[in-house]
């Protein structure tokens, strides 16, 4: 299996990059932002509850993300790897994930950081909420509550992979191409 995690605050392309990866490698995308969106279009009790905190910037309890994860893994059982989309975004969801992949005798490869300046992910994300349909772009604040938990939260989340020897980062800012290209150099 190969195992990969594309990591980096809300609106660092991780989302576009996903697609072209999933495309050229063959993994199976798991982005937890996705999964949860899909609850709360199905109007799940987790999808309702989820909603209330997303919208705030807020991150959803670990033992939700956990388990969806948990889940989606065991639906895909057969995957030659996955691609990991906004998860793991706290260390104790790095821990639960490396556990799990453990369990299929499998580990985190490769963690790849976007680098991008806060000033362009606010353009970005705001940008973006124009059409993106989803409450948690459109609004200024909730932008940076989402930017303040990625780096109060989720930025321990790369000195876990550091410390196993797995991180590696790449600038974020450039054409869609381009990134992509940097990311298919680190990947080997
Ligand atoms: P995203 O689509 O990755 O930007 O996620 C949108 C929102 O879903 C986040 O602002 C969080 O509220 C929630 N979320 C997504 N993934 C996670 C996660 N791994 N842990 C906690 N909350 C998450």
């Amino acid at each position: 299996m190969f195992n990969l995690i594309l990591f980096g605050p809300p609106g660092s392309g991780k989302g576009t990059q996903s697609e072209k990866i999933i495309e050229r490698f063959g993994l199976k995308h798991l982005s937890t932002g996705d999964l949860l969106r899909s609850e709360i279009a199905n109007a799940t009790p987790l999808g309702m509850q989820a909603k209330e905190i997303m919208d705030k910037g807020q991150l959803v309890p670990d033992a939700v993300v956990v388990g969806m994860i948990r889940s989606a893994m065991e639906r895909h059982a057969d995957a030659k790897g996955f691609l990991f989309d906004g998860f793991p975004r706290t260390v104790a969801q790095a821990e639960a994930l490396d556990a799990l992949l453990a369990e299929k005798g499998a580990s985190i490869n490769l963690m790849i950081a976007l680098i991008v300046s806060d000033e362009e992910l606010i353009k970005r994300l705001l940008q973006r909420g124009l059409t993106s349909g989803r409450s948690d772009d459109s609004n200024e604040t909730v932008i940076r509550a989402r930017i303040e938990e990625y780096q109060n939260k989720t930025t321990a989340v790369a000195g876990h992979y550091r410390a196993l020897n797995r991180y590696t980062s790449i600038p974020g800012e450039g054409s869609i191409e381009d990134i992509f290209e940097r990311i298919c150099e680190v990947m080997g």
